[in-house]
């Protein structure tokens, strides 16, 4: 083994960035002039039959503005192609995810090794970082040379002397009695075209570079390099006494030896690109694009994780790789593609791929330079009094040569040096014009850099649902570094061509080293974070098991409910609604309902006619002075509200049914009898509880001598919910509220009831679900989060269940586990949030808005400043995730409970398969982008023998109101 250079401590300083603000950058007729110099003049067409052959060769080279511009578009299609499910096996650009989904944000710390394998070298390096901005991190490195032969012997022998380098630089670099670490995490820079499928698991895809080891290609090289670390570290046992000693372990036999020992673990792979953007990633700054501008060219992004469709991830944003290089196999870049790229792309190794890479990259400009020479030598318009065969041969031009020639402008010594050198014997004229043809070429390749740049940034814009664009964009290769123009033409070039997008270019100082451990520590930050967010998230996550008890509970407290004796005991109430037909659809009349105890307070009227039913309605607000005052007040107001609207509707003349629409729970003795058990939902108004609520209305029309109307039903809006769906859907037998509040009724067997006389029939049964709990039968399932909130409600201990499901609550227990995660130092870097501690500040319905797959990013941010959140892209991410958590289980909980309604239904009628209807109201269950779909995917799981249909209820408080007291109406004339 060879060592090449001492090892040697370095404190990295800030780099030099440039800033380019907008006046700098923006200037149109700057970049056209660049490009006058450089590549051409951009809006001059392509026409190579007029002028001398040198014009002609440099117009060939020269690429317009508009064909920039089709390139770019190109480039984007081929993206899209390479991210989607479908077409991603076809692709060119193979947009290769890489399973990073995060960049640095400063906090990482720890000691983290990395190795890296190189055209003839493998690097290993020592990087410690202080979570302290990671403004110097301390790096230890050192360089072996790789053995002759080895790229193309077998690859256990690669792999044997990677972990050879390992082995010894860890020996020479550190003592393993004075570290404390027994852990230390690798990030390994393999840089040739993998599938990743994780962050540690990557197949090679393919040797290139003039590599070719046996065995390796289709392997897993994360394991490869694993099970070589592990070789060196039981020396013993394998019988090979090589390397730093016996204080390495294998992560297997990580138990037998505890101490004196050390545990290397692979824990990222990552290609060279990554390890660009990862570094500039450093310092406060997020950096989302790397491109490496080296002997080959690529770029990676940070895309959104939802449009990598070839992995599962789909929350937050994934690296992916773009390999660019081989834009253009398919023909994209032919009319691009002049005849001196087609005669280097024939000479090279591999005819026909990697296009793009042959046309910028730093291996193939002075091959292309060549190919110009010989065409021009042959038309006789240079070198006209030498023998060029020189220029046969491969490789005589090199890249290096070229960059001399392209960095001394004036100096036409240089070029006459280097062209006296090849023994051109070359004119002043012929000086010039290699000088022409060499800033042609380099100035290509920077200008098809850009815009390959330009595509990436209009892509993110884009697909980030943004008007414009800021990004650092990491750069490194030799292009870069040895071609002072190539920054000055990428910016003003993908300038014109994505002028939406405002990138700055960051130098990377040794990408692919500091990357790598970048991308380790990121790797371990996010593993340990991920560890404590599912600590936190775990209780509120439901398994299969938990949901079927659930179920039971709730199966158990309905029996009790119906029974008379058990009646008392349970806290599911089972209350009986004297509603015992469904509409059969010949129900007419006018009707006044009214509505009370939702969001708002409304009085309708309602015409249910052979042509379907029309409706009239009027808001009306109640102060929250008369909600929390005097019973008397409250009815008071009720009536002056009623006799508002019938002013205005015109009906004062008429004596109108009236279906009270009161969403209370109420003992009910009659269809007009309702004894009110308690208020809940914000209202308190004494003098009510216990009170029949049919008679105090009707005390107070009397009170206000108001005779238009006489109260035949009180409704709850449960079952308004169930007779609003049940007049166009006969099967309609459910009514489900997931609004403010939940609950539920449903049509039960008289014979089931026992809490009303008679064994005839069926009686609509409201539920009050929301109070399932109260008696502690599911206090198993309540987190600290739900503790929390329930003490903050003015009805603490009751509507337990309602508490885990409604809108009223949601919001609440997300803000309780954000306040939660933030102490934690899980979320905004553990930066306090004096809004986030106000109650009732985060609405359910930015559950809906924040969990809206991908598209909402500008509306989360507007959440986001409305509550003065400074939160980063993952911080998003992460609420998201907690919103899922929380709206989820909710869904859930509240299939288990119709589970065990159906299931009984199914029972009671003794049928193997029921086929029934649950009419359903609440912004809740409507406007929730998934809380439906969960909710009825789960009540398939759990009740997989019943059929259930949900219906939208259109107002079920008013048309159900009418429809009840249309329904007894018509109930009590079939009787006579
Ligand atoms: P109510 O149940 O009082 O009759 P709604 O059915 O309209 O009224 O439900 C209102 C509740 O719905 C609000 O308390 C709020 O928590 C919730 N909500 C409002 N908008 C949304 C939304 N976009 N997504 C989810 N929930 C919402
Ligand atoms: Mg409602």
């Amino acid at each position: 083994m060879t060592v090449m250079g001492q090892s040697l401590l370095l404190h990295d300083r800030r780099g030099s960035v440039k800033v380019l603000h907008k006046d700098d950058n923006m200037d149109p007729s700057m970049a056209m002039d660049i490009d006058s110099r450089s590549a051409g003049n951009l809006n001059q067409r392509r026409d190579s039959s007029h002028g001398t052959p040198i014009q002609r060769a440099l117009r060939t080279l020269s690429i317009p503005l508009e064909r920039l511009h089709v390139m770019k578009g190109h480039m984007i299609e081929d993206m899209c192609k390479g991210l989607s499910r479908q077409t991603h096996a076809q692709a060119k650009v193979r947009m290769l995810p890489t399973y990073i989904c995060s960049t640095p944000n400063g906090t990482e710390k720890g000691n983290f090794l990395v190795v890296e394998l190189c055209q003839s070298q493998v690097r290993t390096l020592l990087v410690t970082l202080y979570g302290d901005g990671n403004l110097s991190p301390q790096m230890m490195y050192k360089i072996y040379d790789l053995p002759e032969g080895i790229t193309q012997g077998e690859g256990e022998a690669l792999f044997d002397f990677i972990a050879q380098c390992v082995t010894q630089f860890l020996a020479e670099t550190t003592s393993p009695d004075t570290s404390s670490e027994q852990y230390l995490p690798l990030g390994f820079v393999f840089p040739f075209t993998c599938q990743q499928t994780q962050l540690n698991k990557a197949e090679l895809l393919s040797w290139s570079k003039g590599f070719n080891c046996s065995g390796v290609v289709g392997k897993d090289v994360v394991e490869l390099l694993q099970a070589a670390i592990d070789k060196q570290a039981r020396p013993d046992k394998e019988g090979e006494a090589s390397g730093g000693g016996g204080w390495f372990k294998s992560r297997k036999s990580s138990q037998s030896a505890p101490s004196q020992s050390r545990q290397v673990e692979v824990v990222a792979l990552l290609n060279d690109t990554v390890g660009t953007m990862m570094t500039c990633s450093m310092e406060g700054r997020a950096c989302e694009i790397g491109m490496v501008a080296d002997k080959g060219s690529n770029c990676c992004f940070m895309a959104e994780a939802y449009l990598v469709e070839t992995t599962d991830e789909t929350s937050g944003r994934m690296c992916v790789n773009t390999e660019w290089g081989c834009f253009g196999d398919d023909g994209a870049l032919n009319d691009l593609f002049t005849p001196y790229d087609q005669a280097v792309d024939e000479e090279s190794s591999n005819p026909g791929e990697k296009r793009f890479e042959k046309m910028v990259g730093t291996l193939y400009l002075g091959e292309i330079v060549r190919h110009v020479l010989i065409a021009l030598t042959a038309e006789k318009a240079m070198f006209t009094g030498a023998d060029a065969a020189i220029l046969k041969e491969k490789g005589v031009f090199t890249m290096q040569h070229l960059l001399e020639i392209v960095n001394n402008e004036d100096s036409i010594t240089e070029v006459k040096r280097i062209l006296d050198a090849l023994g051109l014997q070359p004119s002043e004229r012929d000086c010039g014009r290699m000088q022409q043809i060499c800033r042609a070429v380099v100035g290509r390749a920077a200008t098809l850099h850009a815009t390959g740049l330009a595509a990436i940034l209009s892509y993110m814009c884009q697909t980030r649902d943004l008007e414009s664009l800021m990004v650092n964009v990491g750069v490194e290769g030799e292009l870069f570094t040895s071609y002072p123009r190539f920054e000055e033409i990428v910016l003003s070039v993908s300038r014109l061509l994505a002028p939406e997008c405002m990138a700055t270019i960051l130098a990377s100082r040794d990408g692919s080293g500091r990357g790598a451990a970048m991308v380790t520590a990121v790797a371990l930050r996010l593993a340990a974070q991920r560890r404590a967010v599912d600590e936190v998230l775990a209780p509120l996550r439901l398994s299969r098991d938990d949901l079927v008890k659930v179920q039971a509970l709730m199966r158990e407290e309905m029996d009790k409910g119906l029974g008379k004796e058990t009646n008392p005991s349970a806290s599911v109430r089972m209350l009986p609604t004297y509603v015992t037909h469904t509409p059969d659809g010949t129900e007419k009349g006018d009707f006044l309902a009214l509505d009370l105890g939702g969001t708002n307070f409304r009085v309708l009227v309602v015409r249910i006619t052979e042509a379907g039913i029309t409706m009239a309605s009027e808001i009306y607000v109640i102060p929250v002075g008369i909600m929390q005052g005097s019973g008397e007040e409250l009815f008071d107001h009720i009536i002056d509200c009623i006799i508002d609207f019938q002013t205005k509707q015109n009906l004062v003349a008429q004596m109108l049914p009236l279906g009270f629409t009161f969403s209370f729970p109420c003992q009910q003795v009659g269809l007009d009898k309702a004894l009110l058990l308690t208020w809940t939902k914000g209202f308190s108004a004494s003098g009510c509880v216990g009170q029949d609520v049919v008679q105090l209305l009707r005390d107070a029309a009397k009170r206000k001598r108001h005779l238009g109307m006489q109260v035949v039903a009180l409704v709850n809006d449960t079952v308004g919910t169930m007779m609003a769906c049940g007049y166009d859907d006969p099967k309609c037998e459910i009514g489900l509220i997931v609004g403010t509040g939940t609950n539920a009724c449903y049509m039960e067997e008289m014979k089931n009831v026992g809490t009303v006389e008679g064994d005839q029939g069926r009686m609509c049964i409201n539920m009050e679900w929301g109070a399932f709990g109260d008696n502690g039968c599911l206090d198993h399932l309540f987190t600290h989060f739900d503790q929390v909130v329930d003490e903050t409600t003015i009805n603490p201990g009751k509507q337990r269940f309602e508490k885990l499901i409604s809108g009223m609550y949601l919001g609440e227990i997300v803000r309780q586990i954000l306040l939660v995660m933030t102490e934690k130092d899980l979320l905004f870097q553990g930066k306090p949030c004096p809004k986030l501690q106000t109650k009732d500040i985060f609405k359910t319905k930015f559950l809906s808005t924040i969990e809206l797959n991908g598209l909402a990013l500008r509306q989360i941010r507007a959440i986001l400043n409305e509550l003065e959140l400074d939160a980063s892209f993952e911080d998003s991410v992460l609420m998201k995730e907690v919103c899922q958590t929380v709206s989820l289980r909710a869904a859930q909980l509240c299939a288990a409970g119709l589970a065990a309604v159906v299931e009984k239904m199914r029972e009671s009628r003794g049928v193997d398969q029921l086929s029934v209807t649950v009419g359903v109201d609440g912004t809740l269950y409507k406007l929730h982008p998934c809380f439906s779909t969960n909710l009825q995917t789960t009540l398939k799981d759990l009740a997989p023998k019943c059929n259930v249909t949900f219906m939208l209820s259109e107002d079920g408080s008013g048309k159900g109101a009418a429809l009840v007291a249309a329904v007894a109406d018509r109930a009590a004339n079939a009787m006579e």
